[in-house]
């Protein structure tokens, strides 16, 4: 099974990020009711952890060294488990990739976002595209399994900003690209100033996705997910256990856990003071009736390329041409680069067919 972490501070916060995080340092009661609830799980094999965030990047060596204990008392972690930490640019220095080597961790996702100095700005982001780029660099000299996450599609920036972004990354052999298209989630201050109409966002994204799609796959990665490229035995195992469904336990404040024998997922509660009061944490439990596992069976298979036609007509009967026309159909169905803008859409055509 896989593990999951989530450590919900950063720097600073970023105008379109609606995830569960707060400004500061990570804080020591923090990690005492983090240990709290690692140390009183089940326990059992994992062969993926994960560390996301907020920053995890911003853990200090003895707070690393105090949740590894933890997790190692706690569980039978394989010998070639995948571990992941993800980590803002300027935390991916030799000091700090150092340490992380010494607790096992192989493989870091860097949050560049983009090259571009003044799309970093729109972004509201404190990095340089020079610390972007020794970030990778340094991740990968120091035999890190890499990824860089980029977002596209964000205010005022064009086709040739994104084909920029996407040749500097081809260009370094990283292991793995996420490429996410800017969301713009409510109660963020993007939703705000989009609402008052002061966001300039590229009117075509198909463009963008085609243009991903081409690039990427010119140079030999494979996209697996809507979202994430990988060359050929990188793609990220954690990812893989939400996406097939598979058993994962999250901890952290806004965490979720999945448990498939038991048809349950939990989520713990999105509040860092009742985490660190309250224990047993708590959580909201959604049970999965059939007609909800039937949603998530064909969202998820379809989101990662994970369903075969036979598999879809088990659920909905013969798909129509109209619905056909949208997927490359091989061994699984993977939706074309030209309809990836509209995924969702099609899913709900999907679901609603009777
Ligand atoms: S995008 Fe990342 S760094 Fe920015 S606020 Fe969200 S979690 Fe923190």
């Amino acid at each position: 099974m896989g593990l999951y972490i989530h450590i919900p501070f950063c720097r600073k916060i970023c105008p379109y990020c609606d995830f569960y995080r707060k400004r500061g340092e990570v804080d020591e009661m923090f990690i005492e009711a983090l240990i709290r609830e690692i140390g009183n799980s089940e326990g059992g094999k994992v062969d993926t952890i994960f560390f996301g965030g907020g920053t995890p990047s911003l853990l200090k060596e003895h707070q690393l060294d105090r949740i590894f204990n933890t997790i190692y008392k706690t569980f039978t972690i394989d010998e070639n488990a995948e571990i992941t930490i993800e980590a803002n640019p300027e935390d991916v220095i030799p000091y700090k990739l150092r340490i992380w080597k010494s607790f096992g961790i192989n493989r870091i996702s860097v949050g560049v976002q983009t090259f571009k100095d003044e799309g970093l700005k729109i972004l509201g982001r404190w990095h340089t595209p020079k610390q972007c780029m020794d970030a990778l660099k340094n991740s990968l000299n120091y035999g890190f399994n890499t990824n860089a996450d980029i977002i596209f599609a964000y205010p005022e920036q064009t086709l040739k900003d994104f084909e920029r972004d996407l040749i500097a990354l081809v260009n370094l052999r990283l292991h793995h690209i996420s490429a996410y298209s800017l969301q713009i989630e409510e109660k963020t201050l993007y939703h705000y100033w989009y609402k008052k109409g002061d966001l300039n966002l590229p009117e075509n994204l198909k463009d963008f996705y085609v243009l991903r799609d081409e690039i990427l796959t010119s140079y030999g990665y494979k996209r697996y997910e809507i979202s994430n490229f990988a060359l050929l035995g990188y793609e990220c195992k954690h990812n893989l256990k939400y996406w097939k469904r598979e058993k994962y336990l999250g901890f952290g404040p806004s965490a979720a856990s999945f448990y498939p024998e038991r048809k349950l997922r939990t989520i713990n509660i999105a509040s860092l003071s009742r985490y660190i009061k309250e224990f047993p944490t708590p959580k909201e439990y959604d049970f999965l009736d059939e007609e909800k596992e039937r949603i998530e069976r064909i969202y998820l298979g379809l989101r990662a390329n994970l369903m075969s036609l036979k598999e879809l007509e088990r659920f909905i009967g013969r798909p129509s041409k109209d619905l056909l026309r949208f997927f490359n159909i091989k061994e699984t169905l993977s939706v074309k680069s030209e309809y990836l803008h509209i995924f969702d859409r099609i899913v709900e055509m999907i679901i609603s067919t009777k």
